[in-house]
């Protein structure tokens, strides 16, 4: 269930920024480990399933992922990316020394698409945004 709550602030950092625009596309990183389908899931179901009058934005929004490098600063000096294979769930292990320690995650908004720049009317049935 940890995803849920990266999700959940992926969510409210978007509809904070679409500011009642209606999203298309939200491209955002996440860390290298994160489960992309789980988080994929998640966003599907939170954009659709928003508070009242704030979900209607992000409605028809499509999630792209692309994964970034976990970075690690361990107590024994060493400071950089971690592989694959250093990371289970949310816990990095140093490379240098073994310790483990946990990774503080974040997904991160890098851009969004908008439909076309209209009021978005939350409780009237939109106009066609896609022409044939
Ligand atoms: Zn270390």
């Amino acid at each position: 269930m940890h995803e849920l709550s990266l999700v959940d602030e992926l969510v409210a950092t978007c509809l904070q920024l679409a500011d009642g625009r209606p999203v298309l596309e939200v491209w955002a990183r996440c860390p290298a480990g994160t489960d992309m389908d789980e988080v994929g899931e998640y966003f599907a179901l939170l954009a659709r399933s928003g508070p009242p009058g704030q979900g209607s934005c992000l409605e028809r929004a499509e999630l792209r992922l692309e994964q970034r490098d976990v970075e690690l600063c361990c107590t024994c000096g060493f400071t950089g990316a971690l592989g694959p294979d250093d990371i289970a769930g949310h816990i990095g292990v140093c490379p240098v020394c073994g310790r483990a320690s946990e990774i503080r995650e974040r997904l991160e908004v890098v851009a969004m698409s908008f439909a076309r720049a209209e009021v978005a009317k939350p409780n009237c049935p939109g106009p066609r945004d896609q022409l044939p």
